[in-house]
């Protein structure tokens, strides 16, 4: 209850993520390190980069529909595809980890993933054995919350876009090997630019892949649309 009264944006993700058997038994931990769903990773008689280092990227060539837009690099496009982690970076949530050995740290849900680079087996900031042991979220933000997800069904599928508004603050979601904090769009709001101008501020680095080229034009619509809900404007 009192994350539905302060945090409705993570609420609304969580409900958004999976369907109820998956809500129920995972946990915040492993959706936060959940790996990326690019087929390859999976399919053991294709080159993954990710999987393998060195042996190549499939899905610079192949099946990149839901690649990423943003912050990929020539040697991975794999995407994040949780939706409670974009809420959580848009709060600006932190998590604390422990080491195999004891050790204590905090470090933000912002940080904890890492860029492929050229060195896309590398996911996280964390060490081999450290767990996270707790999330953290700063007091509520003032201004609306809202989650958005377009997905291909209604229901038990994936995201192909997502967008988190809390408050000033937004992230995106399936656009990137992490959720997205989007700071040129939340600097556009805050010199009083429209929701239109924020998200083209936004996405003006994004980069198809080819058959990914339409998430470009949904991301920006449906940050559009989930900036303006907040704002209470039309959506
Ligand atoms: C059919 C299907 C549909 C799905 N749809 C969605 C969706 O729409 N949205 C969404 O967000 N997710 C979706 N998921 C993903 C699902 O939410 C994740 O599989 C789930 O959150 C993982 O949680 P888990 O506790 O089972 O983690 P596990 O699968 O047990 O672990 C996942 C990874 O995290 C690591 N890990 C687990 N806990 C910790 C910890 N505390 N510290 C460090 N590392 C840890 C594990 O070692 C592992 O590498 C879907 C999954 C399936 C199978
Ligand atoms: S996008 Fe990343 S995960 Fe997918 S095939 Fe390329 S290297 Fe592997």
């Amino acid at each position: 209850p009192r994350v539905r009264a302060r945090y409705p944006v993570l609420a609304q993700a969580i409900i958004h993520g999976g369907s109820p058997q998956l809500r129920n038994k995972a946990t915040v931990g492993g959706n936060l390190m959940q790996r990326t769903r690019c087929a390859y990773f999976y399919d053991t008689t294709k080159p993954c980069n990710k999987r393998q280092p060195g042996a190549g990227c499939s899905a610079l060539e192949g099946l990149n529909r839901n690649a990423a837009i943003l912050g990929a690099s020539e040697h991975c496009i794999a995407t994040n595809p949780s939706d409670m982690s974009v809420a959580l970076t848009a709060l600006g949530a932190g998590v604390e980890a422990m080491t195999a050995t004891g050790a204590v740290r905090a470090l933000t849900v912002a940080d904890l993933h890492l860029a492929p680079g050229d060195t896309p087996h590398i996911e996280t900031a964390l060490s081999v054995g450290e767990l996270i042991t707790a999330v953290t979220l700063p007091p509520a933000p003032t201004g609306g919350q809202v989650y958005r997800k377009a997905r291909d069904r209604a229901s038990y599928a994936g995201g192909l876009a997502m967008v988190a508004v809390a408050g000033g603050q937004i992230a995106l979601g399936g656009v990137a090997y992490k959720p997205w904090r989007a700071l040129k769009a939340e600097a556009a709001l805050a010199a009083g630019q429209t929701p239109a101008a924020a998200a083209e501020a936004e996405l003006a680095d994004a980069r198809d892949s080819g058959r990914n080229a339409f998430k470009i034009a949904l991301t920006t619509r449906l940050t559009v649309a989930a900036i303006a809900q907040a704002q209470g404007g039309k959506s």
